[in-house]
């Protein structure tokens, strides 16, 4: 076990929900952590009980009325028709719920608490599977984020000195409130693979754009054999030619195939291996968690991540006390009642390779034109 590795965590998960209705009305971190323990990949002093974000650190980006806010429709458990239109907040997927102010907020103090452990050198790798709210923004929720860890943990990593961050995010989203807080800031590089025509619908393939946006929007069914191309030849030397000092991964799982909200259709070896390439460059790096609405498939994917960012080998067939977990597992949702066998017996998909369509090795080669390596 590398000594600069850490898990930061917290029970919050495990009891908050959404509401009965809500996408996120499943348990998604809480389980991450229990099949990590159970596997025997949560050593003593790997994992961290999550802080919670001050509202003074959240305004480092957040307006200081909406922090309110939140905290004031946690306390009421209801807000105000005014409020309401101009926070977003009990309205378009951003419910107002038992932790709405305390859990968004606990999910900002892992990524800040990353920022400083990455900032100080004690740790070289940090993997937060609350994080990754990359909606967010400055003064309002955004599809089921209400405040933007990424970007706090950002602009902390500046405010301790760190010249250049890269942020690479594979959530099937495109990443607007990072994008709108930090697309214009030299020293940090934003790159995206993310759905083509999905809300938000920002984030085009512009040739025009800054060689540190690097936006990569897809057709449906992009395959792993797809991915790993724009990976690989687009988003890798992107980072490598931008010499980061720290790395911000968002390792959002509604990419995958069995992932009711995207039409993208990854194994979750596409995940891993684009993980595990980033964390090959070295440098040290915060992993986050983000979209994900299938419980089984989003337990399995980030429990995945975390082997991967730890060194663990991931077993072809779970123990028994992690299968018994994921057998237990509930989800409301009545469509996709076909639930195969392997979503509850193993970590690892099956392979989803395919063939490369001419419209993505298009944009491989005019992404890579465009930020100066060679085609
Ligand atoms: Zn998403």
């Amino acid at each position: 076990m590398d000594a600069g590795v850490r898990f930061i965590g917290s029970d919050i998960y495990r009891r908050s929900r959404y509401g009965s209705n809500h996408p996120l009305a499943i348990p998604r971190v809480s389980t991450c952590i229990d099949l990590c323990r159970t596997l025997g990949w949560l050593p003593e002093g790997v994992y961290i009980d999550s802080p919670t974000a001050s509202p003074e650190e959240l305004t480092r980006f957040h307006d200081r009325d909406y922090v309110d806010a939140l905290r004031a429709a946690e306390a009421a458990q209801a807000i105000d028709e005014a409020s309401s239109a101009r926070f977003n907040i009990g309205r378009g997927g951003n419910p107002v719920f038992g932790e709405v102010f305390r859990r968004p907020a606990t999910a900002c103090g892992a990524s800040l608490l990353a920022a400083e452990l990455l900032a100080a050198g004690v740790a070289r790798t940090v993997y937060s599977p609350a994080g990754g709210t990359h909606h967010g923004r400055k003064g309002q929720a955004s599809g089921f984020c209400y405040l933007n860890d990424p970007v706090l943990a950002i602009l902390r990593l500046i405010d301790r000195g760190v010249a250049r961050v890269a942020y690479v995010d594979i959530d099937a989203h495109h990443c607007d409130g990072v994008e709108t807080a930090l697309g214009s800031d030299p020293r940090v590089l934003i790159a995206s693979i993310h759905e083509a025509g999905r809300w938000p619908n920002t984030g085009p393939f512009d040739e025009a754009a800054s060689p540190t946006l690097v936006n990569l929007p897809t057709p449906a069914g992009l395959n792993d054999t797809e991915f790993a191309l724009l990976f690989e030849e687009v988003v890798v030397p992107a980072v490598v030619a931008f010499a980061p000092e720290v790395i911000v991964v968002q390792g959002g799982a509604d990419a995958l195939a069995d992932d009711p909200l995207s039409q993208l259709g990854l194994s979750n070896n596409a995940l891993w291996r684009a993980v595990h390439a980033i964390h090959a460059l070295g440098r040290p790096i915060l992993v986050t968690g983000g979209g994900g609405y299938n419980p089984w498939s989003v337990a399995r994917a980030w429990t995945g991540i975390w082997a991967t960012l730890a060194g663990h080998d991931i077993p072809d067939r779970l123990p028994a006390t992690a299968e018994t977990m994921l057998r237990a597992l509930h989800w409301h949702r009545r469509r996709d009642q076909i639930r195969p066998e392997s979503w509850f017996t193993t970590l690892r998909d099956a392979p989803c390779e395919g063939p490369i369509r001419d419209s993505i090795a298009d944009m491989v080669l005019r992404s890579r034109r465009r930020i100066g390596l060679a085609a």
